[in-house]
């Protein structure tokens, strides 16, 4: 990734250059599997409003999307409708929102509030990154205040790491992640620092759309605003980065080495 050439220029009107040497998105994600992202995320509507638009630019440009929810995120339910209820209205929400976007949803069946760390769930999350091939995942960065965030960001590291790893014996062959970015996400904004950003102009409407088939999008569940919030974010990203629109990305740290034989 050109983190350090943005950062040096971010300020001045260098950015725009920086960003036009600054490989595309698609170009990031181009790999064996022909560009395929997997988003893992701790519950749908995380998968969906910080992760889906990126998601849909991708198969807008020829790709493929994989949505994996750890959890329906089901105890987020408003005192009016039942746990088991809102579960289900989570899970129609998201097959609505995968068929919009063109990409493929997968529900692992973990309680919302008690998604577990242990061999068990990232063998599970290994064996979905082995039998979809993404090039790129994207998931929750670690500096959030919720439990079962910062859980999905540790068992999605043990997970590309068992999935590479060619001496474990799984149902299907190793596969290697090319690339790991964390998403934006109010929840998880601890120390996160955005270095990648993609221009979701095109799939904007679409995208938003895909927001609106969550209650908690519309305000109907709690006092955040999601709907203000990430509209709102897409555009500040987009100034920034030179875009209409745009959604922040975080690379992993493992990543950022840039090797050169001259500057
Ligand atoms: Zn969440």
């Amino acid at each position: 990734m050109n983190r350090r050439s943005f950062a040096q220029t971010l300020g001045s009107a260098a950015v725009f250059s920086a960003f036009a040497k600054a490989p595309a998105w698609s170009q990031i994600s181009e790999g064996a599997t022909a560009g395929k992202i997997m988003a893992i995320a701790a519950h749908p509507g995380d998968g969906v409003f910080t992760m889906g638009a990126g998601l849909a630019e991708q198969v807008e440009r020829g790709g493929a999307g994989v949505l994996l929810n750890l959890s329906l995120g089901e105890r987020g339910a408003p005192k009016s409708i039942p746990v088991g209820q809102y579960g289900e209205m989570q899970r129609t929400a998201t097959l609505k929102a995968a068929q919009l976007l063109g990409i493929d949803p997968i529900f692992f069946p973990y309680p919302d509030g008690e998604i577990p760390f242990n061999e068990e769930s990232a063998l599970r999350v290994c064996d979905a990154i082995r039998e979809y091939k993404p090039s790129v995942v994207v998931t929750h960065w670690s500096g959030s205040w919720h439990k079962d965030h910062q859980t999905c960001h540790l068992i999605v590291r043990d997970a590309i790491f068992f999935a590479g790893l060619e001496t474990l014996a799984r149902t299907r062959p190793a596969h290697s992640v090319s690339k790991l970015f964390y998403a934006e996400n109010w929840e998880d904004a601890t120390n996160f620092v955005p270095d990648t950003y993609v221009d979701i102009e095109g799939v904007y409407e679409k995208w938003m759309k895909a927001c609106d088939f969550y209650p908690m999008w519309r305000g109907q569940t709690g006092f955040f605003r999601y709907n203000d919030y990430y509209s709102s974010l897409s555009v500040v990203r987009g100034c920034v980065s030179g875009f209409k629109r745009a959604v922040a990305l975080m690379a992993d740290a493992n990543e950022r080495v840039q090797r050169s034989q001259f500057l």
